[in-house]
């Protein structure tokens, strides 16, 4: 019998605004298509390293099942609380509530905007952006400033200030770059804080793919961080990326206590806390050496940029594992007309405008396999000179 109730005219207007996420759309599309060749995966295509598996089956054997503290379990607090000294100098005790363990990057986003943002005030990062940023925006009821950093992707410091009002609450950056792999420099990173500290500005510095830094673009060999330059930010990190877990759901975040703990609270009445086993899963992930992969995907990154030479152009991304590709002028079409034509010949790819208010380029995830990734490239240049 059908319902009486309306409920399409139930759905809140703080959810009314938001599109369901354009990377989604394609993941979904894909799920339909018969061995697509899919570029549009934003993970990694490697499996978990197996001292990680075996801590987290471990932690279900050995009935470590039940809720853990909101902060997170000891073992993982201790490990992050040794990785943030070695890696970025901060001093923040597992027991001290500098830090919070979180279900997802996403998860410690979420709680940083509701944390901070009231309705009307300003959240400013690059655009093109990853697709939770304006999304955080509308469910909070505040202001997203997309500060356009076309043709070179790079968000600096001049180009941010522009943008400042008396109502910017936060900058929130991130290096590499979600859809771009564009990595900050340390000269670039501190203006920006410097031009953060003199305005009053929170910086969130989301790391998600820190540790797919290239040799290029890494400096005194690690991903620069505006965190080894102040400990006044908040520095959020994830683990789904770098050791291939993804769908385990955590991440974490450390900085200034008065923020940590009203995200903690937050945590209380959201997520609870982070899954338990993955947690302790994940408490041996800083021993293990991710290099390997990451130079098999910066082999891959130069594969892609050298595919693209002479045909269009890419900026080199120096980390993560995606390039954000510019359909030849000369093509005189959208970036969602090139996507469509992609899908094709059974390419998917994502269209700039998912991350972006232009539909220019197009977002490539080269996290595939080297095969897959060659004719996936074979068949974008294709389209491309065929035209
Ligand atoms: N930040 C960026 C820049 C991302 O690309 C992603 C995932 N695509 C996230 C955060 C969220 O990651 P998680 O799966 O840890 O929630």
């Amino acid at each position: 019998m059908p319902s009486t109730i309306d409920f399409d005219a139930m759905i809140s207007d703080r959810a009314r605004v938001v599109d369901t996420s354009g990377i989604r759309k394609v993941f979904e599309l894909g799920a339909k298509l018969k061995n697509p060749i899919n570029l549009s995966i934003g993970q990694p295509d490697f499996p978990v390293p197996e001292v990680i598996k075996k801590a987290a089956i471990d932690a279900i054997s050995s009935n470590r099942n039940g809720y853990t503290l909101t902060q997170g379990v000891p073992e993982l607090l201790q490990a992050i609380s040794r990785h943030l000294l070695s890696d970025v100098g901060w001093t923040v005790p597992s027991d001290d509530l500098g830090v919070l363990v979180t279900s997802g990057t996403s998860g410690a986003l979420w709680l940083a905007f509701m944390a901070l943002l009231n309705p009307g005030d300003e959240a400013v990062f690059a655009d093109p952006y990853f697709v939770l940023y304006p999304a955080l925006g509308q469910i909070t009821g505040s202001k997203t400033v997309a500060v356009d950093t076309y043709p070179d992707f790079r968000l600096t410091a001049k180009r941010v200030e522009r943008h400042l009002t008396p109502r910017t609450k936060l900058l929130l950056l991130n290096s590499p770059g979600n859809p771009t792999g564009v990595v900050l420099t340390n000269d670039e990173l501190r203006d920006l804080v410097d031009l953060c500290d003199r305005r009053g500005i929170v910086m969130i510095s989301d790391e998600i793919y820190d540790e797919f830094t290239y040799d290029d673009a890494r400096e005194d060999g690690k991903c620069p961080s505006p965190a080894r330059m102040t400990e006044h930010l908040l520095l959020v990190r994830g683990f789904g990326k770098t050791y291939g877990c993804t769908g385990w759901r955590l991440g974490f975040v450390a900085g200034p206590k008065p923020i940590i703990q009203t995200m903690q609270k937050l945590q209380q009445f959201t997520y609870v806390c982070a899954p338990s086993m993955a947690q302790l899963g994940v408490a041996k992930a800083f021993e293990v050496d991710m290099h390997p992969q990451v130079e098999a995907y910066r082999a891959k990154r130069d594969a892609v940029v050298q595919a693209f030479q002479g045909v269009t152009k890419v900026e080199t991304p120096g980390g993560a594992f995606y390039a954000f590709v510019e359909i030849p002028k000369n093509l005189g079409m959208s970036a969602s007309a090139f996507c469509e034509l992609a899908i094709e010949s059974n390419v998917l790819i994502i269209p700039g405008k998912v991350f972006s208010r232009r539909d220019t380029h197009f977002r490539l995830s080269y996290a595939v396999a080297d095969k897959t990734l060659q004719a996936g490239l074979d068949v974008l240049t294709g389209l491309m000179r065929r035209n």
